[in-house]
């Protein structure tokens, strides 16, 4: 569970995020959507510290994350962006591995982890496992992206924007793909996006932002038959 209590963030004069107050389940798909400039990137930045708040408090599981190491905050949370940055020199299994390593997996575990979230967004394990990023699509490296937040099975994924650079087909498949992880996984997923369809299709909760504020929040349904 996440908890925002009168977060606040300030940059200079700009005041990004103002007074937010809510609540995100264990195993909700919660989504943040809103115009560009709104604040959704700052709200989901301040939950993993990559961005300091100004005023308030963010809690998960009833700690404050200003309580929390660094790395146990940051193992503990996946994090996927609009343009998937894997690194070019390694194999897609040696980017997947990343944090398990730091975790200190045993090879074996590694390798048996890899090859069942290839398999989770249907990529063929063996096929694609020593290939670099280069020989692969620009949806599938987005799909590796995901897999990679979620590869040390860390308790919350943040997502920004993670499929708006992709044509509407890869779009569509990668949509249905995360539906069906989270149906399996039932992780935390924070996710945000200015699509409202994207919005309506994935999210457990929708919170509709506006100038720094959430001006609604609801399901889907409460949304649209209540706007
Ligand atoms: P969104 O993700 O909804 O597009 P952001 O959270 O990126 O919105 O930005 C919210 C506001 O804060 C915008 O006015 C933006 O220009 C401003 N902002 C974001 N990051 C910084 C920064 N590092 N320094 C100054 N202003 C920033
Ligand atoms: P997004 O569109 O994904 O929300 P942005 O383009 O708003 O991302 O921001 C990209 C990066 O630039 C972020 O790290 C953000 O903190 C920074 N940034 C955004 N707006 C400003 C700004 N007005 N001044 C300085 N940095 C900014």
């Amino acid at each position: 569970m996440i908890t925002f209590k009168n977060v606040s963030k300030q940059y200079d004069e700009t005041i990004a995020v103002n007074a937010l107050n809510f609540t995100i389940e264990k195993g909700e798909f919660f989504v943040l959507i809103g115009p560009s400039g709104c604040g959704k990137t700052t709200t989901l930045k301040m939950i993993n510290r990559l961005i300091p708040l100004t005023n308030g408090a963010i809690t998960i599981n009833e700690k404050k994350i200003s309580e929390y190491q660094i790395d146990e905050l940051r193992w503990n949370i996946g994090y996927v962006l609009q343009q998937i940055a894997l690194f070019p020199h390694m194999t897609i299994e040696e980017n997947i591995a990343i944090v398990p390593e730091l975790k200190q997996w045993s090879k074996e575990k590694i390798h048996h982890r890899v090859t069942e979230l290839l398999d989770m967004v249907g990529l063929d394990p063996d096929t694609y496992r020593n290939r670099k990023p280069n020989e692969l699509s620009g949806g599938e490296q987005q799909r590796v992206g995901v897999i990679r937040a979620l590869a040390a099975d860390p308790e919350i994924i943040l997502m920004d924007e993670p499929f708006s650079a992709l044509d509407p087909l890869s779009r569509e498949k990668l949509q249905e793909d995360i539906i069906h992880l989270q149906q399996s996984i039932k992780k935390t997923i924070v996710f945000v996006t200015h699509d409202m369809k994207e919005a309506v299709k994935l999210a457990d909760r929708i919170a509709l932002m506006n100038q720094g504020e959430i001006i609604q929040l609801g399901t889907p349904e409460e949304l649209i038959n209540h706007p």
